[in-house]
C-alpha cells in the first residue's frame, strides 16, 4: 500500500510539473529602475510589479526567477527566450504589440513632465523650443519624439535626466506618473506637471505564439484582483 501511494505521489507531482509550460521555473525579465513598480532595496529587487508576479507564479504554479536588465534589452530577450514574461511597468502599445503578445492590463498609468520649481512649462506646447530629456524607448521618448520642435535628450536612465534637470541642462523629464512622484518626491525642487493626453496601460509581456500561458497570466491577474491581493498591492505601493 506503501509502495503504491508513493508511485502515486510521484506520478502526481509529474503531472503537475507538466502541466506547467516552461517546466518549474518562470523566468521574469524585469529592470530595477522604475519605483514603485521594481527597484532595488538593500539590492534586492522589489516593488508593486515584483510582488504580482509573484503572485501570478503561486497561482499558476511556478517558481518565479526575476532577471534585472536595461529597458530596451527586455523584448529581445523575451524574443531569443533568455525570459519567458516581461513585467517592468511596460506600457501595451501598438508599437510593442507588433512583436509581442501583452496580457489584459493591470495599471493605468500617464506621463507627466518633471521640471524644476520655479519652471513655468504647463504642457507639452510649450516644450517647442526646450532641452526635454527622455529615457530612450520608453513611451515618453515616443510621445515627444513625434514633436519635431522639441530638443529631445535621451538618456539611458532616469537618474541622469534628473541630475540634468538639477544642473540646468535639461528643461523638463518627460516619464510616467509614479516614478515621476517618487522622484519628485526624493528630490527638492522638482514638481510634476501634468499633460492633457491619454492614459496608458501597463501589462505583461509573452512572445506572441504563448497564447497558454497569456491565458494563465490573464486568469491569474482576474484571480487576484478578485481576491483583494491587487488592492492591497495598490495600498501597499502608492
Ligand atoms: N511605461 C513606460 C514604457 O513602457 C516606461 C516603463 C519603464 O520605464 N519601466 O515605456
Amino acid at each position: 500500500m506503501k509502495k503504491i501511494l508513493k508511485v502515486l505521489k510521484v506520478l502526481s507531482i509529474c503531472v503537475l510539473a507538466s502541466v506547467s509550460i516552461y517546466g518549474k521555473t518562470l523566468y521574469v525579465g524585469t529592470n530595477a529602475e522604475f519605483a514603485p513598480f521594481e527597484y532595488l532595496e538593500n539590492g534586492k529587487i522589489t516593488g508593486f510589479d515584483m510582488e504580482l508576479v509573484e503572485e501570478i507564479g503561486k497561482i499558476i504554479n511556478m517558481d518565479v526567477k526575476i532577471e534585472n536588465m536595461s529597458f530596451d534589452g527586455l523584448l529581445p530577450a523575451l524574443q531569443m527566450k533568455k525570459v519567458d514574461i516581461v513585467i517592468a511597468g511596460m506600457t501595451a502599445n501598438e508599437d510593442r504589440k507588433k512583436f509581442v503578445g501583452f496580457s489584459d492590463p493591470y495599471y493605468t498609468a500617464k506621463q507627466v513632465l518633471l521640471v524644476k520649481e520655479g519652471s513655468n512649462i504647463g504642457s507639452l506646447e510649450e516644450l517647442k523650443g526646450k532641452k526635454v530629456g527622455a529615457v530612450l524607448g520608453f513611451t515618453g521618448d515616443l510621445m515627444i519624439s513625434k514633436i519635431k520642435e522639441i530638443n529631445v535628450e535621451r538618456v539611458s536612465s532616469s537618474v541622469g535626466a534628473i541630475m540634468g534637470l538639477k544642473n540646468e541642462k535639461l528643461e523638463a523629464f518627460i516619464l510616467d506618473l509614479a516614478p515621476a512622484e517618487n522622484f519628485a518626491k526624493n528630490n527638492k525642487g522638482l514638481k510634476i506637471v501634468s499633460l492633457d493626453i491619454e492614459d496608458e496601460e501597463y501589462a505583461i509581456a509573452t512572445r506572441k505564439d504563448e497564447i497558454k500561458l497569456l491565458e494563465k497570466i490573464n486568469s491569474a491577474l482576474k484571480e487576484i484582483k478578485q481576491n483583494g491581493t491587487y488592492e492591497k498591492l495598490l495600498s501597499k505601493y502608492f
